[in-house]
C-alpha cells in the first residue's frame, strides 16, 4: 500500500520499518483475541524524534495513532478499529536503558523495554524494580505506564504510577515534552506527568520514564495457607500486616477451584497440601537482612493463626524453587481458566473492609440469574483487587456462554459501585470498559476527564474510542 501518508512515514523511520501488509497481523489484533482491527500501517521508530515527527506527520493528514507496546493488554486499549484508517505506533525498537543512576535510585528507560529486562537492569545494580505481573515477559514499560499496571507487587510498592518520577511524551501536534526529570520533590504546579500515566495512550504517546529502584531484598520466601473462609483470610492479611510491617510484600488469595484448574491444565505445577481446602491465601515476605529472618516473620504469623483456627494447614517454601512453585499456583490461575474456554472477567477493587461481603452477595445474584455458574475468583487481597472471573456451568459451551457477558458485566459493575469500588482496577478501560465507565463515573468526572483530552488532543487522533 501507498499514499503520501505512508510516504512520509517511511521518509522518518525508514521503509523497513513501515508496515502495510500480512507482516501487521499481530499488531491488529489484541492478546485475549477479542478485537479485530485493521491498520492503514504498522510504523516502528526508533527514536523519541522520530515518535514526534510520526505523530507529526499522523496529525497533518489526520489519521488517528494508536500506540502500542508489548501488546499484552486485557481490554484491547491497544487495538486498532477496523476502519483501515489508523496508524499503529509500535514503540518495540524503543528499548534502550538510558542510565541508571544508582544513587538517586532511578533508571531512565525507554518505553520498548520489556519489563522483566528492567528487573533484571535493576538487580545487576544490586536495586529492585518492583513492578511485577504474569505478563512481564513480554509487556512492555510504556504500556505498564500507559496503563497504570498493578500487579503483585503493589502491596508494598503502589501502582505502576506510584514509580514514576518522571517522563517523556510526545504530545497530539508533534511536541516533545521532556519532563524526564529524577526528583522526589517538586511542587512547581500541577504534576503533569500524571495526566499521561493511565490514560491509555488517549493524550499523548510515552516514549521514556524515569523509574525509582528500591533496596533489593537479601529474601524473598512465600507461605501458602489453607483457608476455610474468605473471611479468615481478611483476618490473616490483617495480622501480617501488623507484625510483618513493610517486610510484607504480597498477598494474594485464591479459591479451590482456581487451584484445581492450575492443577489441571498447567503441566509441572504442585500443591503443597494433600487435601484440597476451601481457600488458600499466598504470603511473600522480603527480608533485607536473611533468608532466616524472613522465615522466622512467616513461622511466627503462621504459627499463631493455626493456634487460633484462623489457618487449616500452612506451608512454608522450604526452597527458590519452591518459591516459584507457589507463585505458579497464583499466577497460572488466568491462563488456566482460559484453557478451559472464553469466560467473562471482571477486575473490580473494592475497599478491603468490604470484600468479603462483595463476594457474598455478588456470588448471590450471579447464581440468581445464571444457576450453576463457577466463579473463578482470585487476587491482589493485599490491595482490595479482585479477578472476578466467570465460567460456564459444567457442560455449557464456554463460546456460548460468553455472549451473557453484557449482563454479567451489568450485575457485576453495579454490585462494585454500590460497594464503593472501581470497575476497573488494574486492566485499564480500552474499549472493553469504555462504555461501561459512563455508567459509573460521575458526570462531573467525565466532564474534566472530556475538557483535558479536547485541550491536550482537540484533533481528536490519539487512540480515539479508548478510555472515554
Ligand atoms: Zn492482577
Amino acid at each position: 500500500m501507498s499514499g503520501p501518508l505512508i510516504e512520509s512515514l517511511a521518509g522518518i523511520v525508514g521503509a523497513g520499518n513501515v508496515l502495510t501488509g500480512e507482516d501487521m497481523q499481530g499488531y491488529a489484533v489484541d492478546h485475549r483475541r477479542r478485537y479485530f482491527g485493521k491498520p492503514l500501517a504498522v510504523v516502528r521508530p526508533g527514536t523519541a524524534q522520530e515518535v514526534a515527527a510520526v505523530v507529526r506527520a499522523c496529525a497533518g493528514a489526520m489519521a488517528a495513532v494508536v500506540p502500542q507496546g508489548g501488546n499484552t493488554g486485557l481490554c484491547g486499549g491497544a487495538t486498532p478499529d477496523a476502519s483501515g484508517a489508523q496508524v499503529v505506533l509500535s514503540l518495540s525498537r524503543m528499548n534502550r536503558v538510558r542510565a541508571v543512576d544508582t544513587l538517586n535510585n532511578t533508571m531512565t528507560v525507554e518505553a520498548g523495554c520489556i519489563l522483566q529486562k528492567l528487573q533484571e537492569t535493576a538487580a545487576e545494580a544490586s536495586r529492585l524494580f518492583p513492578l511485577s505481573l504474569a505478563a512481564q515477559g513480554t509487556a512492555q514499560i510504556g504500556g505498564n505506564l500507559s496503563t497504570n499496571a498493578g500487579g503483585t507487587g503493589v502491596l508494598r510498592y503502589g501502582n505502576t504510577r506510584d514509580l514514576v518520577l518522571g517522563l517523556e511524551v510526545v504530545l497530539p501536534d508533534g511536541e516533545l515534552w521532556d519532563g524526564l526529570r529524577g526528583l522526589r520533590k517538586d511542587n512547581t504546579g500541577y504534576d503533569l506527568k500524571h495526566l499521561f500515566i493511565g490514560a491509555e495512550g488517549t493524550l499523548g504517546v510515552i516514549t521514556a520514564a524515569v523509574l525509582k529502584l528500591f533496596p533489593l531484598p537479601r529474601a524473598r520466601l512465600t507461605a501458602l495457607a489453607a483457608l476455610a473462609t474468605q473471611r479468615d483470610a481478611l483476618a490473616l492479611f490483617d495480622a501480617a500486616r501488623e507484625q510483618l510491617g513493610e517486610r510484607l510484600t504480597g498477598f494474594e488469595m485464591f479459591s479451590d477451584l482456581c487451584l484445581s484448574l492450575v492443577l489441571r491444565h498447567i503441566p509441572g505445577t504442585a500443591s503443597p497440601f494433600r487435601e484440597s481446602h476451601p481457600h488458600y491465601a499466598l504470603i511473600e515476605v522480603s527480608d533485607m537482612h536473611s533468608e532466616q529472618s524472613a522465615r522466622e516473620g512467616l513461622e511466627t504469623l503462621l504459627g499463631g493463626a493455626l493456634e487460633d483456627g484462623q489457618v487449616i494447614d500452612a506451608s512454608i517454601a522450604q526452597s527458590l524453587a519452591q518459591v516459584n512453585g507457589m507463585w505458579a499456583l497464583r499466577e497460572f490461575v488466568s491462563e488456566a481458566q482460559a484453557k478451559e474456554g472464553p469466560n467473562v472477567k471482571h477486575d473490580v477493587s473494592l475497599p478491603i473492609s468490604r470484600i468479603v461481603e462483595f463476594i457474598a452477595v455478588t456470588d448471590a445474584e450471579i447464581a440468581r440469574a445464571f444457576p450453576g455458574v463457577r466463579m473463578v475468583v482470585f487476587g491482589h487481597l493485599g490491595d482490595g483487587n479482585l479477578h472476578y472471573n466467570v465460567s460456564p456451568p459444567e457442560g455449557v459451551a464456554h463460546a456460548e456462554f460468553v455472549k451473557n457477558g453484557p449482563a454479567l458485566n451489568q450485575i457485576v459493575h453495579d454490585s462494585v459501585s454500590r460497594f464503593n469500588g472501581s470497575i476497573s482496577a488494574e486492566h485499564g478501560l480500552g474499549q472493553y470498559k469504555n462504555v461501561e465507565l459512563r455508567r459509573y463515573k460521575s458526570a462531573l468526572e467525565l466532564g474534566l476527564m472530556r475538557k483535558v483530552k479536547a485541550a491536550l488532543d482537540p484533533q481528536g487522533i490519539m487512540n480515539p474510542g479508548k478510555v472515554l
